[in-house]
């Protein structure tokens, strides 16, 4: 585990070393702005961050994490629509080509939807009604019989939520739009912490599947 002063190290050799390779990239993407093709909604897990787990330079993607990478339904009511701020910059203002809700494994944000992680002294008040996003992934789950065991009801919740956020995605007017319009592709995607894997979910059967060779480590 890395402590401040680690990080303020690590920003010195990113400094001289990442920085410094990509100096041409950085003072373009100063000069011209961002932008980035892909929007990628993934969790804030300290475990699954986007851009290591797709090897992307800055300015390739347009990044938002909340707990379990759930995308709200369109609503215009009060609170502070963090995601859904990011969701219409994203499409409305740099026009991306993709958006990508990812997924991952041993989901702590999923673990507590599904009871399996309790909070002590009263925490828990903002994520519970957070997490009811996914609460039809919950009862899914719960009336399911094909998934036995904790953790594969949790994976079989995690990336049922998946499929809820990218329904959820829809019920926004510009991205219905964009995608009637063939401007915008929705993905749901999957990372597998214990395997190494990311997995896609197929459009039509909403079952996930691996996007790349398996094995790639052997
Ligand atoms: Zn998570």
């Amino acid at each position: 585990m890395k402590d401040i002063d680690d990080l303020v190290d690590g920003f010195r050799r990113f400094q001289s070393a990442y920085y410094g390779e990509r100096r041409e990239l950085f003072e373009r993407l100063a000069r011209q702005g961002q932008a980035p093709k892909v929007m990628v909604v993934a969790c804030c897990d300290a475990r699954v961050d986007p851009a290591i787990v797709t090897d992307c330079d800055p300015g390739d993607l347009f990044v938002v994490r909340n707990v379990a990478n759930l995308v709200p339904p369109f609503e215009k009511g009060g609170g502070y629509h963090g995601t859904s701020a990011a969701l219409e910059f994203a499409v409305r203002c740099l026009h991306v080509e993709h958006v990508i809700v990812m997924g991952h494994a041993r989901c702590g944000g999923i673990r507590a939807l599904l009871g399996d992680i309790r909070f002590e002294d009263g925490a828990g008040q903002f994520i519970a009604p957070w997490m009811s996003i996914a609460e039809e992934a919950r009862r899914e789950v719960a009336t399911s019989n094909a998934a036995e065991g904790a953790d594969a009801r949790a994976a079989a919740c995690e990336q049922a939520a998946v499929r809820i956020s990218i329904r959820n995605l829809t019920t926004f007017p510009f991205v219905q739009e964009a995608v009637a319009a063939g401007r915008l592709q929705l993905h749901g995607w999957y990372f597998d912490l214990d395997g190494g894997e990311l997995l896609g979910c197929d459009p039509g059967s909403g079952s996930f599947h691996r996007l790349t060779p398996a094995d790639v480590t052997a």
